[in-house]
């Protein structure tokens, strides 16, 4: 047993899928010249009025509803006010007294993989909207800082967790949980590397067994899943390290260095008053209905884990298969698909797991980039148990859609992949084989049975094997 404990409890900051910013009608898309996403809103001009896009309200709520939390039936912007120069306002709009949503959970899968499965429950503390910041933009050469104003006023969510994480490893299952999930109803990419993801993580240490909390750190500037399991590494044994030398804990501020592997003091980390929040007074409060908040839930699709359960319940597919197949929006929406056309989910789920995980392995493709239809995947599969192609020229028909989005019967057509499955055809193929092996066919006939294999073997080479082998079998028995 570890002689120390690890608490932690994240910030998770979400950007939203909206066309147009948070309060503005500016395009809030990624990319593009410096600058040339703003107006006098976002821009923080004198006198410009913030108005709330409604579907970013749609879309927070949405997410709350997700995660289990209370909607907060009259909820408020505040203003938090800091000076930085990628604020142009002077203050960020945030909610720190009402936000959207409350009291909320995500259950993530802690099982060992040695193979006991097990569930852990992580406490949402709260879900709010706010607006981003511009991005500073620093110039090696000139020793200049420029100001990129565009991504001012792109609408986030942030997340916020209870310290339940007590290791590298229970953060990455949320968060890789969290990031299906918000994919799913649809409200955000979630692409760590262009920011649309970002996670913040409070950490303290603690003697294990003792039930008093450490001082905690934040640490920020955290980009992938990898550097968050690395900084909470390196961050736990950096505390303990100093408590267990009689030190204390410094609340503050941190930068993870990817490059350095290690994090460096940043700055002391404010309270809440040095912000000197107030109710922001431009931005009316938000009456929530019920009636509201019952249209939303409707338009929620079944959620990641939901389908998992049904998945395991009632296609009774194994655990394993079920949670590949919930793990990526493309992924699932291929299966489901692809089992409805064919009838077979079993068969659906094997073709995707073996021959489909191979071809995005083998290409280094995202599922995200799948050109495959589950339309196409479920013909396949039906040729394929139907006789019409050999399983061999099902996986060459597969290899088509994917690279290509080739029709199958259409690459089939094209590339003669048919099976021959005429039986006048057949008969006429085997009765020539059957004469031209007179010797071989008496020899079975007085008792030697492997001849069968032999002359079901010349059977398939005079068709160039391209026989439907039960229909073949069938014929050779009869003539036999
Ligand atoms: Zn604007």
């Amino acid at each position: 047993m570890s002689e120390f404990e690890m608490v932690v409890g994240l910030e998770v900051h979400v950007e939203l899928k909206t066309r147009s910013k948070i309060f503005c009608s500016c395009p809030t898309r990624f990319g593009g010249d410096p600058n040339a996403h703003i107006c006098e809103v976002c821009a923080g001009l004198p006198g410009a009025l913030p108005r709330l896009n409604k579907k970013v309200l749609d879309y927070a709520i949405m997410t709350s509803l997700s995660l289990h939390c209370e909607v907060t039936k009259e909820s408020r912007f505040d203003r938090k006010n800091y000076f930085y120069p990628d604020l142009p306002k002077g203050y960020q709009i945030s909610q720190l007294y009402a936000p959207i949503g409350r009291n909320g959970y995500m259950d993530i899968d802690i099982s060992d993989p040695a193979g006991s499965s097990a569930v852990k429950r992580i406490r949402i503390h709260e879900l709010h909207m706010e607006d981003d910041a511009g991005k500073l933009i620093h110039d090696e050469t000139g020793n200049r800082t420029m100001i990129d104003f565009s991504r001012c006023g792109v609408p986030l969510l942030e997340i916020v967790t209870e310290p339940d994480f007590r290791s590298p490893e229970e953060v990455v299952s949320f968060l890789t949980e969290l990031r299906t999930m918000l994919k799913f109803i649809g409200v955000s990419d979630c692409k760590m590397q262009e920011g649309s993801l970002r996670a913040d993580v409070n950490l303290s240490v603690r003697a294990a067994g003792d039930p008093v909390l450490g001082t905690r750190t934040e640490m920020k500037n955290l980009s992938s899943f990898r550097a968050v399991s690395k900084a909470i590494g390196y961050e736990s044994a950096r505390q303990w390290e100093i408590v267990r030398n009689g030190g204390t804990i410094d609340r503050e501020t941190r930068r993870w260095d990817e490059e350095k592997e290690a994090s460096f003091a940043m700055r002391k980390k404010e309270d809440a008053a040095e912000y000197k929040y107030f109710p922001e007074p431009d931005l009316p409060v938000l009456r929530i209905t019920g009636e509201k908040i019952d249209e939303l839930r409707c338009v929620l699709p079944e959620l990641p884990q939901d389908r998992r359960k049904r998945y395991i319940e009632e296609l009774h597919l194994p655990e394993y298969d079920a949670g590949i197949l919930t793990a990526n929006k493309e992924i699932t929406v291929l299966f489901e698909r692809t089992a409805e056309i064919c009838g077979d989910p079993k068969e659906a789920s094997n073709w995707i797991m073996v021959d489909l995980m191979k071809l995005l392995n083998d290409t280094g493709t995202l599922p995200e980039d799948l050109k495959i239809r589950g339309s196409s995947l479920g013909e396949i599969i039906v040729l394929v148990k139907d006789g019409k192609v050999s399983r061999a020229s099902g996986k060459e028909l597969l290899k088509a859609a994917f690279m290509e989005d080739a029709i199958p019967s259409e690459y089939a057509d094209q590339h003669d992949l048919w099976l021959i499955s005429d039986e006048k055809l057949l008969e006429e193929i085997v009765e020539k084989v059957l004469e031209n092996n007179e010797k071989a066919r008496n020899e079975y006939l007085a008792g030697k049975t492997k001849n069968f294999q032999f002359l079901l073997g010349q059977a398939m080479r005079e068709t160039k094997g391209k026989a439907d082998p039960g229909l073949l079998r069938k014929i050779l028995e009869e003539k036999m």
